[in-house]
């Protein structure tokens, strides 16, 4: 007879490892069954040359929510962050620069060599941020409530102008508002288009921007770091505290389908033909993979799989991770090591740039100057290189999902070519440096990870696909049409990036379905 479990979770991904943990936690019979030889998903550590250690997917930490880091005991598993400060160096033409701090009066004194008004209003800016984060960072570790509940945790007087912003407007529109500086609004925008298809102009970017200000580093609100040991390092400390809850984690485990009887979910059936029983299964795959590949067509209504199959998930960015001799040496600020190697180093000079960035890719081009988002983990963390060298990875954008007139193998030298030259432009010795490379193009995120179109999000994480929107209407509670099938990963609320709480609030869903003691 095979083993029976509780809960079966599909993809060892973050969140499913997050799943698995809290039901572990609460007494269920738990395996999480992954099909890749790495626990992890987007959020793994590899090695592609001896000795170098690279966050070959996601790369930045922050999100993970520190109730769940809490709850799971992650500190006492491995799970260590270092903080990026500065925030963000944005190296200029010229020989100029601009540096934002995590502390707000540092970079007004910074922005003031801009704009005398933007550094002015810019601790006002950041005050506005951490008040649309008090908001919405409450709604993260439960099921997303309709939308007339949602605007009355908003305070009455504010209700309709945080509704125009996060959900009507764009990122333009309200760095336009607030600042004059092109080179601040450039780098400003850059938390509004980071993996989303879509220009700074356009409406919903604003709440991407919100998304990414979720950052919590060690207490730090709105900051941003890096995980000791890469990525991976959450996911290795998210393997061995559901381990330690009694969950059993399998890897080269590929899950061919979801078993249904009488039209309930019983269980999976993986790849090898081996059989495994469930009362509950929970998929950390995406909307499209779980709904429409891992079940039989007729098992969901047409209606439903044709808003599955009208969820917007587009690539629109790749990885570009190297194995360095040195660090790169910025004409703005010569030397190395200098602070802002210690931080994100973003090439983005206005948001003109991101706009002809974002125009190539929409013409199915990898954009010629692209905007770049780049950290040097070795420089905080001597595990990731040896010693002496160092490890550089490189969020380039835009990279549409599919190329005309050539594929993603194909294009990878000279879009390696494109990415040396742009930090070329700010960093001349970089050629000299680079001792090796891999581009991780936005078909290796869907072939590697099942991520749709290489979208890093498991689907866009703009207003109309957030909240009780995602994955579809009527569906957001992580329960589906399919009784015993369970949503767990980021295609649920609230969404991509390394957070946890699909994880968790699909956890609880199942739970709550048995409720204590059945
Ligand atoms: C290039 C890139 C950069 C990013 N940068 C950041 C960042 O810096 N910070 C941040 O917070 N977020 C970032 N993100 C987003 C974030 O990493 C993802 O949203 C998140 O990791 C997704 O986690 P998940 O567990 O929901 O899904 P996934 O990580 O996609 O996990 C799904 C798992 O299912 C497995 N799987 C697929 N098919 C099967 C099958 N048939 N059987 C068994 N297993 C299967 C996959 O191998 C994978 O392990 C980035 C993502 C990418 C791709």
């Amino acid at each position: 007879m095979p083993e029976a479990y509780d809960a079966v979770v599909v993809g060892g991904g973050h969140n499913g490892l997050v799943a698995a943990a809290y039901l572990a936690r609460s007494g269920a019979r738990t395996l999480v069954l992954e099909r890749r030889s790495v626990v992890g998903g987007a959020a793994v550590t590899e090695e592609p040359w001896p000795g170098f250690r690279l966050s070959t997917f996601s790369y930045a930490a922050g999100l993970l929510r520190p109730q769940i880091v809490q709850d799971l005991e992650l500190h006492r598993f491995g799970y260590q962050t270092y903080l990026l400060d500065p925030e963000m160096f944005v190296p200029l033409p010229g020989r100029k620069s601009l540096t934002l701090w995590n502390d707000d009066d540092r970079s007004a004194e910074e922005i003031a060599r801009f704009s005398e008004r933007d550094a002015r209003a810019y601790p006002k800016y950041s005050q506005y941020w951490t008040e649309v984060v008090e908001l919405i960072d409450p709604l993260l570790l439960s099921a997303p409530v309709p939308l007339p509940e949602l605007l009355e945790v908003v305070p009455d007087d504010r209700v309709e102008e945080l509704v125009r912003d996060l959900f009507l407007r764009s990122a333009a529109d309200i760095l336009d508002e607030w600042f004059e500086s092109e080179e601040l609004k450039g780098a400003l925008c850059t938390s509004a288009i980071i993996g989303t298809f879509l220009p700074p102009d356009a409406p919903g970017t604003a709440y991407v921007l919100a998304h990414h200000k979720l950052g919590n580093i060690e207490g730090h609100p709105k900051s941003w770091g890096l995980a000791r040991g890469g990525m991976g390092g959450i996911s290795e400390a998210l393997r061995r505290s559901a381990e330690h809850f009694g969950a059993t984690v399998r890897t080269d485990a590929p899950v061919r389908q979801i078993r249904l009887q009488d039209g309930r979910a019983v269980g999976v059936e993986l790849a090898s033909g081996e059989r495994i029983d469930a009362r509950a299964v929970a998929s950390s795959l995406d909307a499209r993979h779980t709904f429409l590949e891992m079940l039989p067509p007729d098992a969901l209504d047409a209606e439903f799989r044709s808003h599955v199959a009208a969820i917007r998930s587009r690539g629109s960015a790749l990885k570009f991770n190297a194995a360095l001799d040195a660090l790169p040496d910025f004409v703005a600020s010569p030397g190395a090591p200098k602070p802002h190697h210690r931080g994100f180093i973003d090439i983005i000079p206005n948001m003109d740039y991101a706009r002809a960035a974002f125009d190539d890719a929409w013409h199915g081009r990898f954009s010629r100057r692209p905007f770049m988002d780049i950290v040097f983990q070795s420089v905080h963390d001597e595990t990731v290189a040896p010693p002496g060298k160092h490890t550089m990875s490189c969020f380039v954008q835009y990279a549409p999902t599919t190329l005309d007139g050539s594929t993603w193998e194909e294009a990878k030298p000279a879009v390696a070519d494109t990415v040396l030259d742009t930090i070329g432009e700010y960093a001349p010795n970089i050629r000299q440096v680079v001792r090796h490379w891999q581009v991780v193009s936005p078909a290796d995120i869907e072939s590697t990870l099942g991520m749709t179109g290489g979208n890093i999000f498991q689907g866009d994480i703009t207003p109309d696909q957030i909240f009780t929107f995602r994955p579809v209407h009527g569906w957001s509670s992580y329960r589906t049409p399919v009784e015993g099938l369970y949503l767990a990963g980021s295609a649920a609320h609230p969404g991509g990036g390394v957070l946890g709480a699909p994880g968790h609030n699909a956890a609880r869903a199942i739970l709550e379905d048995w409720r204590p003691g059945s």
